[in-house]
């Protein structure tokens, strides 16, 4: 194995450019600067070399060599990712797959689409869409964020409580190793035999390797949809109403909370007309035979009545149905326009513990002074507190920074986690031994070290503290406990 350094990344350079086209390959500082961040911009890195592999074959090479010369490496999709998952290293290979934009296959008799990494997420459902099929999983990046980057956070989107996240939708992928070996994992068939390794790799952040194919499940397109949007005095009737619709057997496609402070935002940006002087809205869209939509329609609308809703909606048009998404999904952007800088928080609780947790987080902003505006994927209970400040005004970012921190505490404290669909990345590491204790964190640096014993795909991502593999030790100076055990053995 070769030294790290300067010396590493020109030899890098030099094998890239021997396998891919010249407008593939940066190594301009000002074209490298475009690529310093991902959609978390606080965090800024600029790496040292950027590729842009047009096929698995160019792609693997430059792992491999990455692998001989020990250089680090990062892959990025779109880079919209929310937790500094695509941050480059400084002295490292940026792998963007923007040039690997093909679906390769669209199979509509077994419901299936085989796809590269960098395509956009809503062409697959446009691919498919005339087949009369759509892929799933859907984040509200859905228009620009990649597959694979999606397969990589595992990410979930609106219509995920019905359906499932991405892991639940990837049935197979090609995937390069940390020592530039590209393997088949998972396949076209529902299950494999053996470990689930395809599991182990949708959701790791990048940190086992690069996936460079990903076979997709294709989802039937349901004969009816209705989407309505439901007016609320405050989040506590709105929870009731989510509440009561699930024990009633319910699963709607989706179920989506916002509050006043979200609304407003969403008004001022995008004008979608939500309910006037609404505490909450709710966005129910039901999906499936039309029979059945119907029924649960109006089990839907009777339950929303009776835990205090004072204004329902049904869209009757696909306008009206855009316009009330669109309100949804770009509430992240739109509270752009009432604080000038803020936190996008991402935590999980169980669905139960809804009207507990938000009334701990209204009173933490109450007492800090730091206002939170609240929305989320309330069928799944997973929050997106936006945490708004002005970083002009001295203290202000800190203060946020702690009514951020102590949202994720009333998650882990509610039995929930630290993140629901945007993953640990950078942002998160420190909070992982808040979730996990320091043997649990060691048991996950094993199974990356199977995958990865040099450390070099995405290094520095989602654990908190580099342990074993070579790293450098952290609180255990010996063995791990489970190689005391003869469980598992560090290669
Ligand atoms: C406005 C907005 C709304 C959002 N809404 C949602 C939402 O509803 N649900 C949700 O889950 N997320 C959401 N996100 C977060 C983000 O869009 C998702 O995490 C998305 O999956 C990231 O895709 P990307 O292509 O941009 O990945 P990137 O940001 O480029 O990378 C994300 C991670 O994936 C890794 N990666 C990328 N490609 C590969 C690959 N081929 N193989 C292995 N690892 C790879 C990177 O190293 C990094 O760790 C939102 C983001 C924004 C800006």
């Amino acid at each position: 194995m070769k030294a790290t350094g300067t010396d590493g990344i020109e030899a890098v350079t030099r094998r890239a450019r021997e396998l891919i086209p010249p407008d593939g390959v940066v190594t301009d500082p000002a074209r490298l600067r475009t690529y310093e961040c991902d959609g978390l911009a606080h965090y800024r890195v600029v790496p040292a070399l950027v590729v842009m592999p047009e096929d698995a074959d160019q792609l693997a090479g430059v792992v491999r060599a990455c692998a001989e010369h020990r250089v680090p490496y990062v892959a990025r999709g779109s880079g919209t990712g929310l937790s500094g998952g695509a941050l480059p290293h400084a002295e490292g290979v940026l792998v963007v797959t923007s040039k690997m934009r093909s679906i390769t296959d669209v199979r509509p008799a077994d419901q299936r689409a085989v796809v590269q990494p960098g395509v956009i997420n809503l062409d697959v459902t446009r691919a498919a869409a005339p087949h009369g099929y759509y892929y799933a999983p859907d984040p509200s990046s859905q228009q620009i964020c990649s597959i694979g980057g999606n397969v990589a956070e595992n990410s979930g989107g609106a219509h995920c409580l019905k359906y499932g996240f991405t892991t639940n939708h990837v049935l197979g992928a090609d995937f390069v190793t940390a020592d530039g070996e590209v393997v088949r994992l998972g396949g076209d068939a529902p299950d494999s035999p053996g470990y689930d390794l395809l599991g182990a790799v949708v959701g790791s952040e990048g940190t086992l390797g690069i996936v460079t194919s990903a076979t997709l499940r294709l989802v039937r397109l349901p004969e009816e949809v209705r989407t309505i949007l439901v007016g609320f005095e405050s989040t506590d009737h709105a929870g009731a109403a989510v509440s009561a619709i699930i024990a009633a057997g319910i699963v709607p496609a989706a179920i989506e909370m916002m509050d006043a402070l979200a609304i407003e935002a969403a008004e001022e940006a995008v004008h979608c007309n939500y309910p006037e002087g609404a505490g909450a809205v709710l966005v129910i869209e039901l999906d499936g035979a039309a029979v059945e939509v119907a029924a649960e329609y109006d089990e839907v609308d009777r339950l929303c009545r009776e835990n205090g809703s004072f204004e329902q909606r049904v869209a009757t048009d696909p306008a009206e149905r855009a316009l009330i998404w669109k309100g949804r999904k770009s509430a992240f952007a739109a509270v752009g326009r009432i604080s000038p800088d803020y936190i996008v928080q991402d935590g999980v609780i169980p669905r139960t513990a809804l009207p507990e947790v938000l009334a701990a987080i209204a009173e933490l902003s109450r007492t800090s002074g730091v206002r939170v505006a609240n929305v989320f994927h309330a069928g799944d209970g997973n929050l997106h507190p936006l945490v708004l400040f002005d970083e002009e005004h001295e203290g202000q970012a800190e203060a946020a920074e702690e009514v951020s921190g102590a949202i994720l505490d009333l998650c882990i404290e509610h039995g929930g986690s630290i993140t629901g669909e945007h993953g640990v990345g950078m942002d998160k590491a420190k909070y992982m031994p808040r979730m996990y204790d320091a043997d649990d964190l060691d048991t996950m640096q094993l199974v990356r070290c199977a995958f990865d014993p040099d450390g070099i795909s995405n290094p520095g991502k989602v654990f908190p503290t580099p342990r074993l593999c070579g790293e450098v030790p952290g609180r255990h100076k010996g063995a791990h406990p489970l190689q005391d055990a003869g469980v598992a053995e560090v290669f």
